[in-house]
């Protein structure tokens, strides 16, 4: 018998939904967790009575309302709609594209005029099928605004050529004919008043956690505490690297506290040319319409990513996928740890899918 029935490595979304629904059917979890604090990325934290983001802007969104129903339980959520705007050399549009955008870019001021416009810049740049995110946007939405609100900001994200990129990554924006500027299709969207935070510490009621601990520091001790591991870590670091190294892309936020009481006047902007380091200033305030004389920012900057520091996007093009599937296919074959998340798993996740698939994940363990 060991002393626990689930060691938890992660106390972000995954790791905390999944000890939540073991320990309502009576399993004993531990969750460990290397950094200081609970909730991984969605973590949010009260200064000067706005709710911040440390980890970057996070809108929850999703579609099926069975995942709504599931997050409502821990909050309740104002009815924030995303609608960012781009900054492209000192210009603003509107995003996500939309007959806005399109008339601020063109002037165009009906559907047929911007479709006609998109189609001329198509065959202009003579895609048929687009094979990677360059083509992809061009044929979406033309090549001025590929230029102006895409390409740049990409490339910072990334770290790589546009036409070195997978085309589901610019998949994940609308592009409407319609004035709307709505980010999100989905039917559900909003921000959880009182902060992310809350909803993990509701979670882990009762829950045992131990902060400031990494499972690599003391991996044997930690392989036997439980019947079970719930990995949420990077994949490729818990097999140590035999396969090879995972590619990630990593972030570094500039949190700053301002003596005015509004900044910018919308939640995001987008800095979308190659030249200004950051891709995009958050103003928290502008979440859930904090009342406060002060304003809180965050200058977010992508860059490389090196082993030791904090992995935030995964890589998923063909090359990454392709080394993934192989640690998949090991960690497939284990009976006793379970990989979850966005680095257990290896996958671009919103929050609704990480919902999701720690749900399937529980059930899963439930029918074993
Ligand atoms: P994480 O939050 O990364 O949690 C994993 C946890 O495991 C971390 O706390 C980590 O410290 C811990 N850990 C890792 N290795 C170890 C170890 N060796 N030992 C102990 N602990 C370990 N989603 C949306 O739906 N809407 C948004 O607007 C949105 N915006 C985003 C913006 C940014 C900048 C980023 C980076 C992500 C955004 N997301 C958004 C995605 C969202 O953050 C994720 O879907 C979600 O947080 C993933 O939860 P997770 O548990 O898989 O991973
Ligand atoms: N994107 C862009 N310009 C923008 C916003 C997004 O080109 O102003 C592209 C970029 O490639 C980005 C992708 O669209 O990686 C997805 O954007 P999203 O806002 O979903 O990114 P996330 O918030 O997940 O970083």
């Amino acid at each position: 018998m060991k002393e626990y029935d689930y060691l938890i490595v992660g106390a972000g979304l995954f790791g905390s939904i999944f000890a939540y629904e073991m320990n309502k059917i009576g399993k004993k979890c531990l969750i460990i967790e290397k950094r200081n604090h609970i909730g991984g990325n969605i973590y949010t934290e009260e200064m000067e009575g706005i709710n911040v983001h440390k980890y970057g802007a996070h809108i929850f969104h999703v579609n099926d309302k069975k995942i709504w129903e599931y997050i409502n339980q821990f909050a309740d959520f104002n009815r924030y709609t995303n609608s960012p705007i781009a900054n492209y050399n000192g210009k603003l549009y509107n995003l996500p594209f939309n007959m806005n955008t399109f008339y601020q870019m063109w002037g165009v001021k009906t559907p047929q005029e911007a479709k006609d416009m998109i189609e001329k810049q198509r065959k202009e740049a003579n895609i048929t099928e687009a094979k990677n995110l360059e083509e992809q946007a061009i044929s979406l939405v033309g090549k001025d605004i590929y230029e102006k609100l895409i390409e740049g900001y990409t490339e910072k994200q990334w770290g790589k050529k546009c036409s070195e990129l997978p085309a589901f990554i610019i998949k994940r924006l609308p592009v409407r004919f319609t004035f709307d500027n709505n980010y999100f299709n989905d039917l559900y969207q909003g921000i959880p008043i009182g902060g992310y935070t809350k909803i993990v510490e509701k979670m882990l009621e009762g829950i045992e956690v131990k902060l400031n601990t990494n499972f690599f520091d003391d991996k044997d001790k930690w392989l036997n505490i439980a019947d079970k591991i719930v990995f949420t870590g990077m994949i490729d670091e818990f097999y140590d690297y035999c396969y090879g190294e995972l590619e990630y892309r990593g972030l570094e936020f500039e949190e700053e506290t301002l003596d005015m009481e509004n900044f910018q006047g919308n939640a995001v902007i987008n800095y979308t040319d190659s030249k200004t380091p950051y891709t995009r200033i958050i103003e928290h305030k502008h979440f859930d319409n904090a009342q406060s004389e002060k304003t809180v920012i965050t200058r977010e900057y992508p860059k490389s990513w090196s082993k030791g520091e904090e992995a935030y996007y995964p890589i998923n093009d063909d090359k990454n996928s392709e080394l993934y599937n192989r640690y998949k296919d090991k960690a497939d074959k284990e009976d006793n740890v379970i990989f979850g998340g966005r680095l257990g798993m290896y996958k671009y996740f919103d929050m609704w899918k990480v919902i999701e698939v720690t749900l399937e994940a529980v059930e899963a363990e439930k029918n074993r």
